[in-house]
């Protein structure tokens, strides 16, 4: 309706262009962030990475981040095969992920709730729950938020953080000879939502990776000092890693035979008749941590105990991304997954 108004006011000519037809999801957040201030000496680094770097005081030894995330029912996730506690845990640490990824520990969380008058209490006290489990495994403080009726489910979660500045991760910090590593097997949280939705039952392993996933800050303490760019895998592998190279002005090549898949997600693969590979690369919701790191800090990391998977190499090829297969054979990585496309 509100959209039928404006167009009254203004012409149809306005409207006319949608949101599938500019590029998708990237391509708005550039168009909108061009409307709005975005770059002040505070901001370290505004739209465009896992969180927000903020500068509080030019004399503090850490950043600040913040980070925001929503999860809309029916498009992030289904009461058919999420409880409440699953969907409160997955909340926190999909944002929590984010922190992660910037090399940084969580520290306060706003939550913001849109639910239909309908809601039971219940589900949004289990919810609760679940976000409560997850905030003491990170030591995050609940601090704020806000409630409001609306006919969608909608759970707002941001988190503020902080990272020493030597340890800050980014994006655009890749360069050319890095190692490329992820820390962890991919494509279970994809591989479980495939197979439910096909009437399959997934395994506890992949139920759990899809329905309540526990992001890495576990270790990404350790790798941060040693990492070169940082990403969460959010939106798959091809996707993110894509994010690396376009803002690192890089290349990659990713060795098809060493992206670490578990052995539940081959078997998902060949009982819906699908790659297993294609689950790592464009399913997404995995909340590893993809980064590059020379050899010599790979070297280090691994006296640290954290081993990790070592799937391809940064190249000099500005933005050009292959796979290659055990035969030698090259073709464009692609896949990942974009909320209007
Ligand atoms: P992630 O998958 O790591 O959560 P996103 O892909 O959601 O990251 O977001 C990428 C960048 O775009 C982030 O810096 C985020 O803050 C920014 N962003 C996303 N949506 C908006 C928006 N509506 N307005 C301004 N910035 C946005
Ligand atoms: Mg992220």
């Amino acid at each position: 309706l509100l959209q039928k108004d404006y167009k009254k006011a203004n012409g149809n000519d306005m409207m006319a262009m949608k949101i599938k037809d500019i590029g998708g999801e990237f391509k708005l957040i550039d168009r909108l962030s061009d409307l709005v201030h975005t770059q002040n000496a505070s901001v370290v680094v505004g739209i465009g990475d896992d969180a927000a770097v903020l500068e509080t005081a030019p004399e503090a030894t850490t950043y600040l981040l913040a980070t925001t995330d929503m999860l809309v029912e029916n498009q992030h996730f289904t009461s058919r095969w999420s409880g409440p506690e699953h969907v409160g845990i997955k909340a926190v640490e999909s944002n929590a992920s984010d922190i992660a990824a910037m090399g940084g520990t969580p520290s306060w969380m706003l939550v913001s709730l849109a639910l239909p008058e309908t809601t039971d209490v219940e589900w949004v006290e289990v919810l609760y729950k679940g976000m409560a489990t997850a905030c003491r495994r990170h030591g995050i403080i609940l601090a704020g938020g806000d409630t409001t009726r609306s006919n969608t489910l909608v759970i707002s979660v941001t988190l503020l953080g902080s990272v020493p500045k030597a340890h800050l991760c980014l994006r655009r910090d890749a360069c050319p000879g890095d190692l490329i590593m992820v820390t962890g097997t991919l494509g279970a949280s994809a591989a479980a939502l495939t197979m439910l939705e096909s009437g399959h039952a997934p395994s506890d392993y992949l139920l759990t990776k899809h329905r309540a996933p526990a992001c890495r800050l576990d270790i990404s303490d350790r790798i941060a000092p040693l990492a070169n760019a940082m990403i969460d895998i959010s939106d798959g592998l091809a996707s993110d890693l894509g994010h690396i190279c376009k803002q690192s002005r890089v290349g990659a090549n990713i060795h098809s035979g060493t992206i670490p898949l578990h052995p539940d997600v081959r078997q998902a693969g060949s009982l819906v008749g699908k790659d297993p590979l294609v689950f790592a690369l464009g399913g997404g919701e995995d909340y590893e941590l993809l980064f590059t790191i020379t050899p010599a800090n790979r070297d280090k990391l691994i006296k640290l105990g954290i081993d990790g998977y070592v799937i391809g190499e940064i190249t000099v090829d500005p933005s050009f991304i292959s796979l290659v297969d055990h035969d030698g054979h090259r073709r464009p990585l692609s896949g990942g997954f974009d909320h209007f496309r």
